[in-house]
């Protein structure tokens, strides 16, 4: 294997041992990623003599004895809603085209405390709209696994770039499953922590109340490493939470012996899934059965208007905070308005996307005098009553299992023309956001070649129990260590 196929824990235990250097690590990832632009996974990379000297400096740590930092070495690729200091932040949008990023998110701050070398930046669907990159302005994604099809998205290019060997891990975000759902297409892992565990300061916000930034990794001890590097307390953002950061790698190997896993009957309806996704993850459920879980069926009774109430949360969101971009503060202005409205109309209507349009339409919609009861508040009571299902449910059993996606990766171009067929794509992942839940993705094998993923979900903030069975699904399914 080469180096950059490697997990995080395999690299790091190399580098301890003195089977590779840092160096080599990330000269043999730069030349993956030089091999496979046609992918389009990466908007930009980083200069290799710079690289080169945080891998030395990496290198002359260890000569020295000194300790390792979690991270030391391990490329990382971040999503490019994500800031980083001094390089050009799209979001995916002509709008923010050349824009540089004045300061580090917050997450960009611990990865490189935590010595990781930051390689590049991941193409996304537009301001993180979308689920299959296709939304992108600088093109699509193409799934490492089939060029004809999609990578999922809208953190596409952040999985594909783990699943082509472009990076160790990466960075996306979820506001509606864009983590977990590319990361089931792409066959890596995908966590989405639970809202208010990884700072959101740095990311280019879409819908405030259920973004969240997580690690996409090829292994779960890697999300776990990833997470407990990510996690904690942050001051600049006021919902990041107080709560304790445990070791999540602590009881990754504890087994399900007397897990319960909950199957809700409405994540396994015929309708609209391919019948092959729902047998997988039966099949995976009968594996944790085996290794001593108790499988417990039970019902989400709100789950049908999941989908709905998202499109109205997320784009009145959306519609709020895309306000900011119009032409004055950041990125494209247009070419020589005749008053300051006209500045406004134009930068706007030039630098975003149909997608981008259609839900700041949508959203002000929602959030009109007139139509806000009907439509907004009304969204907001059943995002609560969704939130209750979960919470009788989390009464009872320890994690939730259901398919990632309801399909495989389907063509490009298949669903361009029909964004609803598009949004019923995250019909298993969007509760979990409207909830406030951790959700992860793990490889559940192929069907005809293509990657699928199985989904868990647990309790706010129990991300052990979470990973604890994600490594379970992992071995019943022969993943990588
Ligand atoms: N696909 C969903 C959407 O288009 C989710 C996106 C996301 O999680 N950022 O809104």
């Amino acid at each position: 294997m080469s180096l950059n196929e490697l997990t995080i824990s395999a690299l790091r235990r190399g580098l301890l041992a003195g089977d590779h250097s840092a160096q080599e690590i990330i000269t043999q990832t730069l030349d993956a990623i030089d091999a496979a632009t046609s992918l389009n996974a990466l908007l930009d990379v980083a200069s290799r003599d710079d690289l080169l000297e945080q891998a030395r400096a990496v290198d002359a740590a260890l000569a020295r004895g000194e300790d390792l930092a979690p991270l030391a070495g391990i490329p990382i690729v971040i999503k490019d809603n994500i800031c980083q200091r001094g390089t050009r932040t799209t979001a995916g949008s002509r709008i923010l085209e050349g824009f540089v990023s004045p300061y580090d998110a917050t997450v960009v701050e611990r990865l490189r405390d935590a010595g990781a070398l930051i390689v590049g930046k991941a193409n996304l669907d537009e301001f993180a709209m979308g689920s299959s990159n296709e939304h992108s302005a600088f093109g699509p994604v193409l799934n490492p696994h089939d060029h004809a099809r999609i990578p999922g998205g809208s953190s596409g290019g952040s999985a594909a770039a783990v699943a082509a060997n472009l990076c160790a891990a990466s960075l996306g975000s979820d506001t509606g499953g864009s983590i977990r759902q590319p990361a089931a297409h792409c066959g890596v892992v995908g966590l989405k922590p639970t809202y208010g565990r990884v700072s959101r300061f740095g990311l280019i916000a879409f819908a405030s109340s259920l973004d969240q930034i997580g690690p996409l990794t090829r292994s779960v001890e890697d999300a776990a490493l990833m997470l407990g590097v990510l996690a904690g307390h942050d001051q600049r953002d006021s919902t990041s939470a107080t709560i304790d950061v445990p070791d999540f790698t602590d009881a990754l190997d504890a087994g399900v012996e007397g897990l319960r896993v909950g199957v809700p009957a409405e994540y396994f309806v015929e309708e609209g899934a391919d019948p092959r996704v729902l047998a997988r993850a039966r099949q995976i459920i009968d594996a944790l059965r085996a290794a001593g879980a108790e499988i417990v069926e039970l019902s989400l009774p709100h789950t049908e208007y999941a989908v709905a109430t998202y499109y109205l949360i997320a784009t009145a969101e959306a519609s709020s905070n895309l306000a900011r971009f119009d032409g004055v503060r950041y990125g494209h202005r247009t070419q020589d308005p005749q008053d300051l409205e006209e500045l406004y109309e134009k930068s706007r209507a030039e630098g975003f996307g149909p997608e981008v349009q259609r839900r700041i339409m949508l959203g002000t919609f929602v959030l009109s005098a007139g139509f806000y009861d009907a439509y907004y508040l009304k969204a907001q009571k059943v995002r609560t009553l969704i939130r209750r299902d979960f919470e009788q449910a989390f009464a009872d059993v320890d994690v939730i299992i259901s398919p990632t996606t309801p399909t495989p990766p389907f063509e490009l171009g298949a669903r361009q023309d029909d964004p609803l067929q598009m949004y019923l794509e995250d019909i298993y992942t969007i509760s979990c956001n409207l909830a406030g839940l951790p959700g992860i993705s793990v490889p559940a094998g192929s069907i005809d070649g293509l990657p699928v993923g199985v989904q868990l979900m647990a309790a706010p903030f129990d991300e052990s129990t979470l990973l604890r069975a994600a490594r379970a699904v992992e071995l019943a399914t022969g993943g990588l260590s």
